[in-house]
């Protein structure tokens, strides 16, 4: 049995997170005299100091709420103490005014990658199936069955083959300005890097994503540059030429093959880290998130901006309470008003459903410690690490530039995974505290447990156990490197995630705030 033990954040905060397994008895007397005058469960937070109704209660020097009522120094202080603050306005906010001391080049790390004929690298070697609408996905799952245990044998360089499938393409209001969300998803996610450019797609035929729509002549230049631009490869199955089921997977198996012929060919090649493009996110958050996994998350995306590499966090509901802390890390006015622009376009939309952004936490997050989504938001945001913000992607686009990028997508993993897919990542990092077995079948996945029992407990399920930080085992500074060396493993194909070991292949869904006819 450990010594009680509690965590606090800042030298102002008046509340902090008791750390110990199985939380503390009333009673307990931790090393600083503080008494426990209620049972605290772990992760969850206790008052320093007693606390008048309606004063500030901070975490991470953040009002996190207001006292409901007088809470005495030693109390459980939990959700239904707190009155929770308003989100800040979008007005006034301080723009680009921290000049953080440029952070130290990182030289010399390399990785093993797929260089692409548009300069982008990928970290596995996949064939990836575009498919413009819901209803050929059962056809396509079914030629992908025989794709796989039929030809893929024959081409040992390719990693996997993969139906992009999704529940878009017909009854939407395709020409609805929001439309163009999940069309430049579908289409930046069949670009993504780690399928080497080799586009293929399967239509029906009748939809109203018609596949020139989805990816128009020029968009696909990733192809190869060498060449007259390419005719897209379609199979389209109410063409005539199919007669029968078995006609429609000859020609989807007949397509796969020449591509997988191209993508067989390719070998991995010594590329430096500038060429990760990595995607952070976390996903059954606890009160550990933020003093675990995500600092030690935010650690490594310095040192991916150190060492010339793009990365990009999301979540913009997990953000928007720290808004003030974004806009005034943004490397330029225009990235500021760019965030800001992105943080009113979902204000707008959670308005138009009657909610706002406390709609965010879970059940689970509460049972594990976090009050509502100020405080959420603050663990979540740490992800970012400390270099200026220089550049803002809207959801769906794809990522262009090196350095930290906010990529605007709602904070469902599911959803926030797929615009990153769409954002060009090779890598995604997903912190977890509550625990979850996400996964992704495009990149690998790597995640990163907040606390020791549950990496004990999933002990084939996370690939980083950040509960040594709480332990007082390992300092944020070594799960931060660790998880830097692991990053140059798993996308040299040197090392495979337990998701991908295991095969954990969540769907991809799509981001659609357009009408459905
Ligand atoms: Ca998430």
């Amino acid at each position: 049995m450990r010594p009680p033990l509690y965590i606090t954040m800042h030298e102002r905060d008046n509340v902090a997170i008791v750390a110990n397994d199985g939380g503390l008895p009333v009673g307990t007397v931790f090393p600083s005299g503080l008494t426990l005058v209620d049972k605290v469960p772990q992760g969850h937070k206790v008052a320093l100091v007693d606390i008048a109704a309606g004063e500030a209660v901070r975490r991470y020097n953040v009002i996190i709420g207001r006292a409901a009522k007088a809470i005495p120094a030693g109390s459980w202080v939990h959700e239904r103490l707190l009155d929770m603050p308003d989100a800040r306005s979008l007005e006034g906010l301080p723009i680009a005014t921290v000049k953080p001391p440029p952070l130290a080049p990182l030289e010399g790390y390399t990785f093993e990658g797929y260089r692409n004929a548009d300069g982008s690298v990928g970290s596995r070697n996949i064939l990836a199936i575009t498919t413009t609408v819901q209803c050929v996905a059962g056809v396509v799952d079914f030629a992908v069955k025989r794709i796989k245990s039929e030809l893929l044998p024959k081409y040992p360089h390719v990693d996997d083959v993969v139906g992009l499938e999704h529940t878009y393409g017909c009854g939407v209001a395709i020409d609805a300005p929001d439309a163009i969300i999940p069309i430049r998803t579908l289409r930046n996610i069949s670009l993504n890097p780690n399928f080497g450019g080799e586009v293929m797609v399967v239509s029906l035929g009748c939809e109203k994503l018609q596949p020139e729509r989805l990816l128009p002549p020029g968009s696909f230049a990733i192809v190869d540059e060498r060449s007259e631009p390419q005719a897209l490869d379609v199979v389209c199955l109410q063409d005539d030429a199919h007669v029968g089921f078995m006609s429609m997977i000859d020609s989807v198996m007949k397509a796969a093959d020449a591509h997988l012929q191209r993508l067989n060919a390719r070998r991995r090649e010594t590329v430096p880290a500038s060429e990760l493009v990595v995607g952070v996110q976390c996903g059954g958050s606890d009160a550990f998130s933020g003093v675990t996994a995500n600092p030690a998350v935010g650690f490594c995306t310095d040192l991916l901006v150190r060492a010339g590499a793009t990365v990009m966090f999301s979540e913009t509901t997990e953000v928007r309470d720290g808004i003030d802390q974004l806009t005034s890390r943004a490397s330029s006015p225009e990235v500021a008003d760019a965030m800001i622009r992105e943080m009113a376009w979902y204000d707008a939309y959670l308005r138009k459903g009657q909610v706002d952004r406390s709609a965010n936490t879970t059940p689970g997050n509460k049972k594990g410690g976090l009050s509502n989504i100020v405080e959420k938001a603050m663990g979540s945001i740490v992800k970012s690490g400390s270099a200026p913000i220089s550049g803002v992607l809207s959801p769906g686009e794809k990522a262009k530039q090196k350095g930290l990028i906010y990529a605007a997508t709602p904070a469902s993993d599911f959803i926030c995974g797929t615009l990153q897919l769409a954002a060009g990542i090779n890598l995604h990092v997903f912190t977890t505290g509550r625990g979850t077995p996400y996964g992704l079948a495009e990149v690998p996945v790597i995640k990163v447990a907040t606390r020791s029992e549950l990496a004990r407990r999933w002990h084939d399920l996370m690939d980083v156990n950040a509960g040594r930080i709480a332990d007082g085992d390992a300092s944020i500074e070594e799960v931060g490197w660790e998880l830097f060396h692991l990053m140059l493993d798993v996308a040299s194909g040197r090392k495979k995630t337990w998701a991908e070991q295991w095969k954990l292949h969540n769907a991809l869904v799509l981001f659609n705030p357009a009408p459905v006819t």
